[in-house]
């Protein structure tokens, strides 16, 4: 069985343990607030449940002292996940990063945000930082079908995506690029054949997440109407593996699963118990010996 994982790629670059933190930069989307659309992503709720909130000083104290009691002396990576991370005036931007990337025991700045949402003086801010730091940005693909982007109100299409992770590899940030598992309407081949582009795109990781059904999402109307389905735990495991099998043995592979706010999930309900799924997955993976790379076809 072989799967390169995020903790053994940060076991090697940084040499011992290092935490996400997730911090808030304040900002909304342009699939949200009407630049580009109103509702946002069917799935998507904005994210932020996890996020300190605050200035940064503090949000940085206040996400430190929830990780404390697992590491002494730990490092971490400033990760800024909810909503777009760089839909904000560069010069706020430069401010809010910056002082995230400060501290010593900072060793790595992430970014989640829309492939729409790099222009010139983002990137040259990026390169700036990546200077500094090793910066990486999280890109929302979720599928490559563009019937499906459609759906679920992505926002952009392909060749956006393409040109950012282009831009984004010539000033050498690491690009990570989010795939949704078991979207309205894809068979296991349009999942596969996602795994399969992300695995030729340029990206260096990719992060894997069941759909999740969330109260408040339009998604959630859809689910009750009955136009929607969700996966069952044998089911997306099975359709992970193959996702897997399809990347290089080189992919860093960020996450497997998702992690849905409990209070406010609609289904699949089994996806709740994080440690149960974790560990049949485990299971799954030595029973099929799984090898990350066996489907993985060069250009
Ligand atoms: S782009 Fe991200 S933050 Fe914006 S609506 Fe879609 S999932 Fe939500």
């Amino acid at each position: 069985m072989y799967i390169h994982t995020l903790s053994d790629e940060l076991r090697r670059q940084f040499g011992g343990k290092v935490y996400k933190i997730s911090l808030s930069g304040g900002m909304t989307c342009p699939n949200r607030d009407g630049t580009l659309g109103v509702g946002g992503c069917t799935f998507c709720t904005g994210s932020g449940e996890f996020a300190a909130h605050g200035d940064m000083a503090e949000q940085l104290k206040s996400a430190r002292e929830r990780v404390a009691f697992k590491a002494k002396n730990a490092q971490y990576i400033a990760y800024f996940q909810d909503h777009t991370n760089t839909y904000a005036p560069p010069e706020r931007l430069r401010a809010l990063f910056t002082a995230a990337m400060a501290p010593d025991d900072i060793v790595a700045l992430s970014i989640g945000t829309r492939p729409d949402c790099l222009g010139p003086e983002v990137l040259d801010l990026l390169a700036e930082l990546n200077e500094q730091k090793p910066v990486w940005v999280e890109l929302g693909l979720q599928t490559v079908h563009d019937t499906t982007a459609r759906a679920i109100r992505r926002g952009y299409d392909l060749p956006v995506f393409e040109a950012a992770v282009t831009a984004l590899r010539q000033i050498g940030v690491t690009v990570i690029v989010h795939q949704i598992i078991g979207l309205p309407g894809e068979t296991p081949e349009m999942i596969a054949q996602t795994a399969d582009y992300i695995a030729r795109c340029g990206a260096q990781g990719v992060k894997f997440h069941l759909l999740h059904v969330l109260r408040g999402t339009e998604l959630a109307q859809e689910y009750a109407e009955g136009r929607v389905e969700v996966l069952s735990q044998e089911a997306y495991i099975a359709l992970l593996e193959d996702c897997i099998r399809h990347q290089s043995r080189e992919m860093v592979i960020h996450r497997m699963t998702g992690d849905g706010d409990k209070r406010i999930l609609v289904a699949p309900l089994w996806s709740a118990d994080k440690k149960r799924v974790l560990a049949a997955m485990q299971r799954a993976f030595e029973r099929d010996d799984l090898e990350q790379g066996s489907l993985y076809r060069e250009e």
